[in-house]
């Protein structure tokens, strides 16, 4: 018996810890190490606390089971966000080979590991890291595993920066046809205006 690829109806479905990390790795990108979005500048955080809200903001944004941290992890956190922004932006410039290369300092920095956990009563399933891992060895493991995993299949073109003017957020398409360009719609209805003001000549 072969055992195919699972039909894909919809969206396309990373295992579901790989969906949570990547998830977690661009708010973090967004929260933390972004200067323009939406077509205006970001406010930097003013201060440790700021950061820290941001990060736990993030965090529950993107699902992920826990979100509080301290200032410390929160500057640690952010630190990762730099980093990661820095895979995000290599892929972006079709440098393949540069986003794989930070992936893997990550990688050895963080000692990822793989280890099944379980939260009864939810089943088993592997986590990146040792339970006794901090928030931003833990993180710092999950978010570069789970990029790495996007990144070396065929799915790498879904990792993805926004491509409206003044505005940096990335984002991971997991739409059905792998065409996003835009983090949101305001972005894109706000360069759909543009375009169309130039073409009408206004
Ligand atoms: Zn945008």
């Amino acid at each position: 018996m072969t055992l195919g690829p699972p039909t894909v109806t919809g969206q396309v479905h990373f295992d579901s810890h790989v969906t949570t990390t990547v998830a977690v790795a661009a708010a973090f990108v967004n929260a933390l190490a972004t200067a323009e979005a939406g077509g205006r500048p970001v406010a930097l955080p003013a201060g440790p606390e700021q950061v820290r809200a941001r990060a736990e903001r993030a965090l529950l944004e993107a699902g992920a089971r826990r979100a509080e941290v301290d200032a410390d992890q929160a500057a640690g956190l952010q630190r990762l966000a730099g980093r990661l922004r820095e895979v995000f932006a290599a892929l972006d410039d079709g440098r393949e080979d540069d986003a794989a290369g930070v992936l893997n300092v990550l990688l050895a920095q963080s000692g990822a590991r793989p280890h099944l956990h379980r939260h009864p009563p939810a089943p088993w399933h592997l986590h990146f890291h040792l339970p006794e891992a901090g928030p931003v060895e833990g993180w710092t493991a999950g978010c570069a595993t789970g990029l790495a995993h996007v990144l070396g299949s065929e799915h790498a073109g879904r990792l993805g920066t926004c491509a409206a003017p003044a505005c940096e957020r990335v984002f991971v398409d997991i739409s059905r046809n792998g065409s996003r360009r835009f983090c949101n719609t305001a972005c894109q209805n706000r360069v759909k205006a543009a375009t169309h003001r130039a073409r009408s000549g206004r």
